[in-house]
């Protein structure tokens, strides 16, 4: 596997265990499948509890049998199960870092309780509803609302493109509270079978196709007043969630475009043409050199992210530089690794073009490539460029 500048030898036996672990996993139970579910539209749902046994929902957050691990670790376990698919790396970042994270940070003893063991374990899934149908990169015009009823509220609007929203037994939903001054977005835990709530599945995606995506629709559901996460009132709530993510894809993307990589390194050296392989060309071998060095400083920009969030020095601007490089990088580098294949690129035998596809919903989901540029560009010149 490509490790070019040597970062292996700076792993920790447990960072490396869970790494081995996952790679483990990914090659036995889910890369023999994972190109009939991509043609299938599906996602291997057996395997949601096994993935929770392994530890890989909330592995970076502690208590409730939570494993805890180091940001590293948690970062080498998103880059595995990237490498095999995005849509597997989904299921784990919007079950970990977008449902079970506000939970922890945000929620209250007994909604920890009721709800991160069972997260954790696989027993129960989880979705994040944020996105609108009118409004995706600008999330806080959302027209979400939930007014005070009595000791409760009542939820009415409609979100889409949800990741596992047709699968999910919660649903983290972030809506305006009309009540109160200033109409502050809240979020609210909403079970799936809380009358008025309906979830459709999306089915027309030409991209992460093994995952399940979408649309919640919230007509009058009346929800308990010890439903709304209590910690937190205002954007900062799904956007401390959505930075939480967005670390684990700019892992993820890397292990992605090494597993385009070793493909197209593997095919090079096997395939013969004019007598000989494919890999003796100085041009097939520029662009070997090319997506090594394009991985490699990807690599060492997601190994100091997790150094940075370590130590509590982690901003969301680092996130946003992350995840737009790495995922950049990788949507162009499965591109070359899918040229390097021939014809035999364009099939399911390989990974190179279903990563490729895939990686048209990275560039736009957790926030679109242009929307971290911008964030970049305010946070260099201090002049925001949207609000
Ligand atoms: P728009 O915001 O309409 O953007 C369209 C284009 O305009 C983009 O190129 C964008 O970069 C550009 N643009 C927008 N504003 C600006 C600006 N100010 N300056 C320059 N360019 C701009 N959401 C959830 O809440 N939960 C989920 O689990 C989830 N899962 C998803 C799964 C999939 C498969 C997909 C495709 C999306 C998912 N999303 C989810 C939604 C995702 O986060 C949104 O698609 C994303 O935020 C972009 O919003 P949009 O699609 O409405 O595009």
């Amino acid at each position: 596997m490509l490790d070019y500048v040597g970062l292996e030898a700076d792993l920790g036996e447990e960072e490396r265990l869970i790494r081995d672990t996952a790679r483990r996993f990914v090659d036995e139970q889910v890369r023999p499948d994972i190109g009939d579910h991509f043609q299938a539209g599906t996602f291997p749902t057996d395997l949601i509890e096994e993935m929770g046994e392994l530890g890989f929902y909330g592995s970076n957050l502690d208590g409730y049998g939570l494993p805890d691990v180091s940001e590293t670790a948690y970062g080498l376990l998103m880059q595995e199960l990237e490498a095999c698919d995005s849509g597997l790396r989904s299921m784990a970042s919007v079950q970990g870092a977008l449902v079970m994270y506000p939970i922890h940070a945000y929620g209250s003893d007994e909604q920890k309780e009721r709800w991160l063991p069972d997260l954790g374990s696989g027993e129960a899934v989880g979705c994040f509803g944020l996105t609108e149908p009118d409004h995706g990169s600008d999330p806080s015009a959302m027209e979400t609302r939930a007014e005070r009823d009595g000791d409760g509220y009542v939820l009415d609007g409609s979100k889409t493109w949800i990741t596992n929203a047709p699968i999910a037994d919660v649903a983290v939903v972030w809506a305006r509270d009309t009540s109160a001054e200033g109409r502050p977005v809240r979020g609210f835990l909403v079970e799936t079978d809380r009358d008025g709530v309906t979830t459709n599945e999306i089915d027309d995606k030409l991209s992460l196709r093994a995952s399940i995506t979408g649309e919640i629709s919230l007509q009058n559901v009346s929800v308990p007043e010890e439903n709304v996460l209590p910690g937190v009132s205002g954007m900062k709530g799904p956007l401390s969630c959505l930075t939480q993510a967005r670390y684990g894809i700019a892992w993820g993307a890397v292990g992605a475009a090494r597993d385009c990589f070793e493909q197209a390194r593997e095919y090079a050296l096997d395939r013969d043409q004019f007598g000989g392989p494919i890999a003796r060309f100085q041009l097939q071998q520029e662009k070997l050199a090319e997506m090594a060095t394009e991985i490699t400083t990807s690599q060492l920009l997601a190994h100091r992210l997790a150094e940075l969030k370590e130590r509590g020095d982690l901003t969301p601007q680092h996130v946003s530089m992350a995840k737009r490089n790495n995922v950049r990088m990788a949507r162009d580098q499965s591109r070359v690794a899918r040229e390097m294949l021939g014809g035999n690129g364009i099939t399911t035998d390989y990974s190179p073009m279903r990563h490729m596809a895939n990686f048209e919903t990275v560039y736009t989901y957790e926030g679109t490539h242009d929307i971290h540029t911008l964030v970049l560009g305010e946070d260099l010149t201090g002049i925001a460029a949207f609000e």
